[in-house]
């Protein structure tokens, strides 16, 4: 069967206005998903692995302002430079900024091919506002993941993880080491460690998931939609689960097999 191509993404890191090329996807797609999670529970991961398999796009709010980052500062404006610094210390990007960023991107959220929401909402007026956005455009949610993992595990994750600078694929120095130090598998590129994944971030992080972002479950829990997913383990064996859980949640949905 024909499907979507990988959608190149650029439409939501820039909020270009040019539309990504959406082949349009047979009876059963698309699939709109939002993935929740400690930092560290592999929802980057996760989603990227979901993508091919649902072939939605992924939808990455902390991607947009690492792209946002890596422009020249001149691009910047003061509320982005503002957002950049709370990134950095680990805490949250004000609601304010991050809703503009969606809303700019309202494309994203209307696309046929769907989406993989990644680190969006993380707060209860950002899940309020998902949602009367996506009222506004008559779409419904699938399901809302939630990764579920143990406190010590995801400090281990956390400190390990490595990413590519030039692809951004995801390592870890003990659970998926890359076969030369330092090098991405992928592309040859420079792995490194994020910024906001050093001890002291990571602290920050995890408090503020606690505070802010731990609310959300009991949000899509009363909603209806919540699905809960063990994270522990290898990624191939959570997204297994995953798969396992979206076609016993929604049977007859479209879910791309590999030939
Ligand atoms: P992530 O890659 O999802 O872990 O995001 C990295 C950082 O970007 C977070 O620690 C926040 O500083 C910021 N960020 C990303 N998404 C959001 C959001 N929806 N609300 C507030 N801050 C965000």
């Amino acid at each position: 069967m024909k499907i979507a191509e990988k959608q190149d993404r650029a439409s939501w890191l820039q909020s270009s206005p040019n539309r990504c090329a959406i082949v349009p996807h047979p009876d059963g797609w698309p699939w709109r998903l939002v993935l929740l999670g400690a930092p560290g529970a592999g929802k980057g991961t996760q989603a990227e692995l979901l993508t091919a398999r649902l072939t939605a796009c992924h939808l990455s709010t902390g991607d947009v302002f690492r792209a946002a980052k890596n422009r020249g500062k001149d691009d910047q404006t003061p509320a982005l430079v503002a957002a950049l610094e709370s990134m950095r210390r680990g805490a949250l990007v004000p609601d304010e900024i991050v809703s503009d960023l969606v809303r700019e991107r309202i494309d994203c959220l209307r696309c046929r091919g769907g989406f993989i929401l990644d680190g969006f909402p993380r707060t209860l007026p950002q899940a309020d506002l998902l949602k009367q956005l996506m009222e506004q455009e008559g779409l419904t949610l699938d399901a809302v993941v939630n990764y579920e993992m143990p406190l010590a595990e995801i400090v281990s994750r956390l400190s390990g993880r490595r990413t590519c600078e030039r692809c951004k694929a995801i390592f870890h120095l003990t659970t998926k080491p890359p076969k030369v130090e330092g090098t991405c598998d992928a592309c040859g590129g420079r792995l490194y460690q994020r910024e906001d994944d050093s001890p002291d971030s990571v602290k920050v992080r995890l408090k503020v998931y606690d505070s802010s972002t731990a609310p959300l479950i009991q949000f899509y829990r009363d909603l209806g939609v919540l699905m809960p997913v063990t994270a522990t383990g290898s990624p191939e064996e959570i997204y297994s689960r995953t798969i396992r859980a979206l076609i016993a949640r929604a049977p007859g949905r479209g879910i791309y097999q590999p030939s």
